[in-house]
């Protein structure tokens, strides 16, 4: 035998755990109901998770198409018409140093438009920095992503710059128009304006081509990062639906294979099972612990018991007596149902008589039941009425049940040819008054009765052929054992006797001059006198005593457990009580007398037919010597001394 090392227990342990691990993961035990709930919200979670790639996906790239067209292409349309302008003041300005005159005024009063024309374009644009960036239209997602992008900072830099330069702007070109009228007179400050303006307009230049070029890289930035963003959630969309899809696969397969696996193998027994293949090591594998499984072990503990049945029943149709029968059929209980107490009756329909058939009353085992219902066994409900009779149902429903026993009774009829042939009663702890019988014990006592109705017809068959054994051993007209029987049960009545250390006193009995009643009132009367001397010979011996008609008139009574010496004096009492006896018949009133041979086994000889036959030879001495007798046999009466 191989001892488990403890490295290999600890390897058992790692494995176990292992295989409990995979079938959480894979919810083998989860019932069918819960397996295909679980199927839908992992299809529903896959979907959703793709509705969701796209959502984020198509809400960032909203985000970022509103982020170019209401920001970054109107701010670079407006700034290139701000450089327009900035050119337009730059060049009205020139013409003007060059022009005199109304001409020149007319100069500076474009300049002026032009500046107005930028602080048009600035005031548009800080409206629309001031609405886009206080928005709370759009959607939650929406929202989301324009709370976290960043705040246009560089935008109001550049127009907070712009305004003033363009006031400064307004300012000096509205000075060069006052210095006008007089020019050659202010011309320093004339020239002082021009430098500041010429100042002013560069860095108006500067500063708007800067934020061009920034909205520039931020539009080919945003460009770009749209074509990240579908780039990426096609990728992920795709990826997504690949594991889906091979999740879905795998788990229609695990599905689909946890159904059709377990129900194929049924299939398959049921087969083997219709033509009688049954296997019963081969019975089918319990691969989880939800419907399919108890399915399963449901059918195979099914499989079990019906070959048990079947089994069953051809055992006992192979048993060779009633009481062994009664014996498998209370081991089946006991063994294979659980049921600890029982008693299996049988009934005598003839007799009225009912008897323990299995456990045997011995010890101190008990009835449950009054003992009248062994001598009349009509006393019993359920023999009476050939239904199951349940103390569940009603309690104290049979009288014959004793009360106080702190049991409860089902009585269940076993039907034989329409009448009750015996009855098996269960018992179970009684549980107060209203108590009902359990789940486990109705199983017990479905199963019980289906073993019953199995064992039914053996037990049928079997009762008849002890009918018909019996009839064949039987006397027709004295109602006594014949010859047959005594050949039958030779060796069953000497080992008992042998055991017990006893003896049998064996009395041949024959009716003296039998012929002459024959001859004189014919054979009825014969009859009836072999019939009135049979019955006064049974009832002048025991009860376990047995009286054999041995031949014609001729009886054999065996004496059982007697003591050595004793059997003479019981065939004295006989041969006395026969030739009293006084029988009536039309015209006359009978009287015979016996003679009767006494041998003793094993006294005697230790050969049972031995013994009889010098019970014969006893009886002969009886004849010989007058008749009316009771004669012991002697050693020497029989000439073959080797006996
Ligand atoms: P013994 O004193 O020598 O015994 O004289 P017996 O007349 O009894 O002589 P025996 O034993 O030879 O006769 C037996 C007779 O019993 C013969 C037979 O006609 C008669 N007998 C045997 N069986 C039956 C039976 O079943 N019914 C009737 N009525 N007579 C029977
Ligand atoms: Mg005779
Ligand atoms: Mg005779």
């Amino acid at each position: 035998m191989e001892i488990p090392t403890d490295n290999g227990c600890r390897q058992e342990s790692r494995r176990q755990t292992w295989h409990e691990l995979i079938r959480l993961i894979t919810f083998v035990d989860l019932p069918i109901k819960k397996k295909f709930r679980l199927f839908a919200v992992g299809t529903i979670f896959w979907f959703l998770s793709m509705a969701a790639v796209a959502v984020v996906s198509l809400t960032a790239i909203h985000y970022k198409y509103n982020q170019i067209a209401g920001h970054t292409l109107p701010y670079s349309q407006a700034i290139s018409k701000v450089i327009v302008h900035v050119q337009g003041i730059s060049s009205s300005i020139t013409q003007a140093q060059q022009e005199t005159g109304d001409a020149g005024a007319r100069q500076l009063e474009s300049a002026q438009s032009h500046v107005k024309s930028i602080r048009g374009i600035i005031s548009a644009l800080s409206l629309g920095i001031n609405s886009s960036q206080g928005s709370t239209g759009g959607n939650l997602v929406e929202n989301f992503i324009l709370s976290m992008a960043r705040s246009d900072v560089e935008g109001t830099q550049y127009l907070q710059r712009m305004l003033t330069l363009v006031e400064q702007m307004d300012r000096h070109i509205s000075l060069l128009q006052q210095f006008r009228q007089n020019p050659a007179e202010n011309a320093p400050d004339i020239q002082h304006i021009l430098n500041l303006l010429g100042g002013q307009l560069e860095e108006a230049h500067t500063l708007s081509a800067s934020f061009t070029e920034s909205l520039t890289g931020e539009y080919t930035a945003n460009t770009q990062l749209i074509n990240e963003i579908v780039r990426t959630s096609i990728h992920i969309i795709l990826l997504v639906l690949l594991l889906a899809t091979l999740l879905l696969l795998i788990f229609t397969r695990w599905i689909t294979g946890a159904f059709y696996k377990p129900i194929d193998a049924i299939i398959n027994q049921i087969h083997d099972l219709g033509t009688g293949k049954v296997d019963l090591d081969n019975k089918l594998t319990i691969h989880s612990k939800d419907e399919m499984g108890t399915l399963s072990s449901e059918f195979n503990e099914l499989i079990e018991t019906v070959y048990g049945m079947t089994i069953f029943k051809k055992v006992i149709e192979e048993d060779s007596t009633l009481d062994e029968v009664y014996r498998r059929l209370g081991e089946v209980f006991e063994n294979e149902l659980g049921i600890e107490r029982y008693m299996i009756y049988e009934v005598n329909g003839n007799k009225k008589e009912m008897r323990a058939g299995y456990p045997p009353l011995v010890g101190d085992r008990k009835l449950f039941c009054y003992e009248d219902i062994l001598s009349d066994c009509s006393l019993c409900r359920a023999v009476k009425t050939g239904h199951t009779v349940s103390s569940f149902e009603f309690r104290g429903v049979c009288r014959q049940f004793l009360p106080d026993t702190g049991m409860e009774h089902v009585c269940i009829p076993m039907m034989l040819a329409g009448v009750t042939g015996g009855v098996v009663q269960f018992l179970f702890p009684s549980r107060g008054e209203k108590g009902h019988i359990n789940e486990v014990e109705n199983q017990q006592l479905f199963k019980a009765e289906t073993y019953i109705k199995q064992s039914l017809s053996v037990v049928e068959t079997k009762r008849l052929m002890n009918t018909l054994r019996e009839s064949a051993m039987v006397d027709t007209l004295t109602g006594l054992y014949n010859r047959r029987f005594l050949q039958e049960h030779t060796k069953q009545i000497i080992s008992g006797v042998l055991r017990r250390r006893k003896t049998i006193g064996l009395l041949l009995c024959d009716i003296d001059y039998f012929k002459q009643i024959n001859d004189t009132f014919g054979h009825d009367v014969g009859d009836l006198v072999l019939k009135e001397a049979a019955a006064c010979m049974r009832n002048s011996v025991r009860e376990a005593d047995i009286v054999i008609r041995f031949g014609g008139e001729e009886f054999l009574i065996l004496l059982l457990d007697v003591d050595q010496g004793d059997a003479i004096d019981v065939a004295e009492k006989i041969r006395v009580k026969i030739g009293d006896m006084k029988i009536t018949v039309p015209d006359a009133v009978i009287q015979k007398t016996i003679s009767i041979g006494v041998s003793e086994f094993p006294g005697d000889t230790d050969g049972f037919w031995q013994a009889i036959k010098f019970a014969d030879v006893a009886l002969y001495k009886a004849k010989e010597t007058g008749r009316n007798k009771t004669v012991r046999f002697e050693p020497d009466m029989w000439p073959r001394k080797e006996f």
